[in-house]
């Protein structure tokens, strides 16, 4: 049965599950509240239905509980981080607090990590340094099934590569864009999928490469045991995004790219590379604030389109999903939930919606 729980009780279910998985309680606290707020933020597909995918990759080895960091080259204002497959909720954090003390010292750093296990939100480490009043810029790859399709092409030859850029607004909550480079996620297809549903032209290929509203496609595996495909968002510039996020978060980073035929592991590794820039140390921060405020207040000036409230900036619907999902808890579907709970039982841990 689907479910709706509130955000503390579903904090502390995911913990107990990771704690039995091998996490540490304070490692199991830290994921637990991280993929809780992914849910609170409105982004379900990387909330706590990621949990039954991490129980799975630590069973298969590729996800190391009570991992940290390991800088391998440190220049000051860069940095070549190795997550060593710890939990990305665990090792993001451990390099962004790093990061963000080098450029609050230098004025700007550069780090790239690498084989961090399923970073998460993207979003979560732009936050983080937003709210030193430092500007946050991240390019992620993703090694896993490969299931977006190069521009042009028919199969899927990269993953959801996100991109993010965090800029602080002077007094106000910052301008926060974090997206997949694909068209849609893959989580919304399955949602689709269990619905019966179809999906608009433009999102998806089938096995043969053919245009197709059958969100099945990346979700089951077809003819031939192949799966479809999802596009990258916006034609060829998407593309273009998607694979510079590749070179930046799998190559640069050292981490590495996917050039493999597709296999039915259930670890999920990122690559990142980050860009922190402090305002401060730019001299352009009064220039900074005053600019940056006026534009985004000129962009709420524009009339909205029909059936459209207001021009939103990126970041709001995020936290008007936070403040809506404390309020009346989180909806889990009926496959997710029972996900969860049959991932508890693998470890031995009874979850209870109530
Ligand atoms: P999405 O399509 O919902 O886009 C989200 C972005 O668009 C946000 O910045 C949001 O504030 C902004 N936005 C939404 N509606 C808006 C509007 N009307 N006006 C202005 N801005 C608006 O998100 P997505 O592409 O499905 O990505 C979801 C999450 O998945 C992200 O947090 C991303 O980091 C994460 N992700 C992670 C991985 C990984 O491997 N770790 C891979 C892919 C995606």
């Amino acid at each position: 049965m689907p479910q709706t729980l509130a955000a503390p009780l579903l904090r502390a279910q995911c913990a107990s599950i990771l704690v039995a998985a091998g996490s540490a309680p304070a490692e199991a606290q830290q994921v637990a509240d991280n993929l809780v707020l992914a849910n609170l933020s409105g982004h379900d597909s990387h909330g706590v239905g990621m949990l039954p995918r991490y129980v799975d990759a630590i069973a298969e080895g590729g996800l190391t509980p009570n991992a940290g960091i390991q800088v391998n080259v440190d220049i000051g204002t860069m940095l070549a981080i190795d997550g060593q497959h710890g939990f990305g909720q665990i090792v993001g954090v451990q390099a962004m607090e790093l990061g963000i003390a080098r450029a609050k010292q230098h004025g700007s750093c550069i780090f790239t990590l690498a084989s961090a296990h399923h970073l998460g939100r993207i979003g979560h480490f732009a936050e983080m340094a937003t709210a030193q009043g430092l500007v946050s810029m991240h390019f992620v790859n993703v090694l896993s099934r490969p299931n977006v399709a190069p521009w042009g092409g028919g199969d899927g030859r990269f993953g959801t590569n996100p991109c993010c850029i965090g800029i602080p607004l002077a007094g106000a909550e910052p301008f926060l864009l974090d997206f997949a480079t694909s068209r849609v996620a893959q989580g919304k297809m399955r949602v689709a999928h269990n619905k019966g549903e179809r999906v608009p032209d433009g999102y998806l290929i089938d096995e043969r490469g053919m245009p197709t509203n059958d969100p099945g496609v990346v979700v089951v595996p077809q003819g031939k045991g192949l799966f479809g495909a999802l596009m990258t968002f916006g034609e060829h510039k998407g593309y273009g995004m998607a694979v510079a996020c590749e070179l930046l978060g799998g190559a640069l980073t050292g981490g590495g790219t996917w050039h493999r035929p597709a296999d039915a592991a259930r670890t999920v590794l990122n690559g990142m590379l980050t860009v922190l820039i402090d305002p401060a140390k730019l001299g352009t921060q009064a220039a900074f604030a005053q600019e940056a405020n006026a534009f985004v207040d000129w962009l709420r000036q524009s009339p909205p389109a029909a059936g459209v409230d207001h021009v939103l900036i990126a970041g709001e619907p995020e936290r008007a999903a936070r403040v809506a999902r404390e309020r009346d808890g989180i909806w889990l579907d009926d496959a997710t939930w029972g996900e969860i709970v049959a991932s508890g039982a693998k470890v031995g841990v009874t979850v209870k919606a109530a």
